[in-house]
C-alpha cells in the first residue's frame, strides 16, 4: 500500500480499496484521522523520544484508569505482544507458579510462551507453535478449547490447579475469525480462576476500545485481575499496555523485582497518537452507531449469501465482525477450522479484485470505523452480491 484516508486505502499501483482491516484494528478513527495527525505533528517538534516518563503517557494512562473498570495502574509498551508477555511473567511471580493456560485459536502475540498449540487431549502441556519455540517452553503452556468451563475445570484437576499461575484469553477471540463467548463463560472462568489462586488474565489488545469504550471488560461485566491493551489505544502507532490492581502492578520493577523495561516504551509520538484517539472516542461516543453499521454489513453478507445458496455464519461485536463459510455456528477454533476454506479463497479474491479489502485469512476478524459510511458498506454488499452469485453458480 501507498497511502491511505479514512476508510480508504491506495496501492502502489493506483487501486482504492474498502479497508475492513484497519491496520488489524487501530485505525477506528479511519486513517489519517486530523486530530490524530495533528496532535503527532505537535508532538514531534520536541523530540521524538525521551527513554523517560512524558506527560501524554501518564494523561493516556489515566484515560485508560478512569474509563476501564478495575484498574488502577499501567505499564506501556510498544506492541501487544510485549503486553501480554511481560502480562504472563507478572503472573509467574506474583503466584509462584509456572503453568499458564490458554485458549486454542486466540492469539496473543509471538512470544515463545504464547504461540503454543494444543497437543493431544484436553489437559496435556502445550506444542511449539512455531520452529525455533523450544518444547521445554512450549511444556509450561497448556492450551483449551474456548467457550468450554469444563475442559478448563478438568484441566486445572489434571495439571494440579497449584501449578497454575494464569489463564490467559481472549474475551472476545478475533483471531480465530470472530467467536463470542457463550452467556456465562467468562463467569465462569472469573469463579474457578478466583476459587483456585489462578489469576485471570484478559487479552483486550483487539477488543480493547473496540468492542465498546470500556472494551470487553466492560460489556460483560467480568473483571480480570491483569488486562492487555494495544492497538487502538496507539492510534496506529506501535504500543501496547498491561495493567491492573496497584498490589500486582508494583510486583513490578523499579517498585518491585519483576523486571520490564523498554527503550521507547511510553514513547511521546505513541503516547500522542493514543491520547487523542482516546479522547476522540471518550468524546464523540460512536460505539452504537459503529455497532449498528457493522450489524447491517453482516446481516447483509448473510441474507445475499444464503439467496446464493451459501453457507455462512457471521458474528459482530461492537464494530467487529466475523464471517466463516460454515453451516454451524462458530464457537471455538475446532468449529472455526471446519469452514470451507476453497470458498473463502474465492471470496477473498474477487472481493479483492472488485476494491474491497478484507482480512487474507479465514481466521481473522474485520473492523470497522467512524469513517465507513452507510455508502462504503453498500458498495460492499452489492459487490458481495455479485461475488456470492458467482460461487454459489
Ligand atoms: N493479542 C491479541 C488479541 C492480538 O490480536 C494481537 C495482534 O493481533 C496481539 C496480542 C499482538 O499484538 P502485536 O501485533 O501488537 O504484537
Amino acid at each position: 500500500f501507498a497511502s491511505a484516508e479514512g476508510a480508504m486505502l491506495r496501492d502502489v499501483d493506483g487501486n482504492s480499496y474498502i479497508d475492513y482491516v484497519g491496520s488489524w484494528g487501530p485505525m477506528i478513527l479511519g486513517h489519517a484521522a486530523p486530530m490524530v495527525l495533528e496532535a503527532i505533528q505537535v508532538a514531534a517538534r520536541s523530540t521524538t523520544s525521551f527513554g523517560a516518563p512524558c506527560e501524554p503517557e501518564v494523561e493516556l494512562a489515566e484515560e485508560i484508569v478512569s474509563i476501564v473498570p478495575g484498574i488502577e495502574s499501567v505499564r506501556m509498551v510498544n506492541s501487544g505482544t510485549e503486553a501480554t508477555m511481560s502480562a504472563i511473567r507478572l503472573a509467574r511471580a506474583a503466584t509462584g507458579r509456572e503453568i499458564i493456560l490458554k485458549c486454542d485459536g486466540c492469539y496473543h502475540g509471538h512470544s515463545d510462551s504464547l504461540l503454543v498449540e494444543a497437543g493431544s487431549g484436553v489437559a496435556t502441556y502445550g506444542i511449539a507453535g512455531s520452529p525455533g519455540v523450544c518444547a521445554d517452553i512450549a511444556r509450561l503452556t497448556c492450551s483449551l478449547p474456548f467457550n468450554d468451563l469444563d475442559a478448563f475445570s478438568r484441566s486445572i484437576s489434571e495439571i494440579g490447579s497449584k501449578k497454575v499461575a494464569a489463564l490467559i484469553i481472549e474475551p472476545v477471540p478475533g483471531n480465530m475469525g470472530l467467536v463470542l463467548p457463550k452467556p456465562g463463560y467468562l463467569e465462569g472462568l472469573r469463579k474457578i480462576c478466583s476459587e483456585n489462586g489462578i489469576l485471570l488474565v484478559f487479552d483486550e489488545v483487539m477488543s480493547g476500545f473496540r468492542v465498546g469504550l470500556g472494551g470487553a471488560i466492560e460489556r460483560y461485566g467480568v473483571q480480570p485481575d491483569l488486562v492487555t491493551f494495544g492497538k487502538v489505544i496507539g492510534g496506529g502507532l506501535p504500543v501496547g499496555a498491561f495493567a491492573g490492581p496497584k498490589d500486582l502492578m508494583s510486583q513490578l520493577a523499579p517498585e518491585g523485582g519483576v523486571y520490564q523495561a523498554g527503550t521507547l516504551s511510553g514513547n511521546p509520538l505513541a503516547m500522542t497518537a493514543g491520547l487523542a484517539t482516546i479522547r476522540e472516542l471518550r468524546s464523540s461516543n460512536p460505539y452504537s452507531v459503529l455497532s449498528e453499521k457493522t450489524k447491517k454489513l453482516t446481516q447483509g453478507l448473510s441474507q445475499l449469501a444464503s439467496e446464493n445458496g451459501i453457507s455462512l455464519q457471521t458474528n459482530t461485536c461492537g464494530s467487529m465482525f466475523g464471517y466463516s463459510f460454515n453451516s454451524e455456528p462458530v464457537e471455538n477454533f475446532a468449529d472455526a477450522k471446519e469452514c470451507n476454506l476453497e470458498q473463502f479463497k474465492q471470496f477473498f479474491w474477487a472481493m479483492l479484485k472488485k476494491g474491497v479489502y478484507l482480512a487474507p485469512s479465514a481466521f481473522e476478524a474485520g473492523f470497522i470505523g467512524t469513517t465507513h459510511d452507510e455508502l462504503l458498506i453498500d458498495q460492499t454488499l452489492e459487490k458481495a452480491g455479485e461475488v456470492f452469485e458467482e460461487l454459489g453458480a
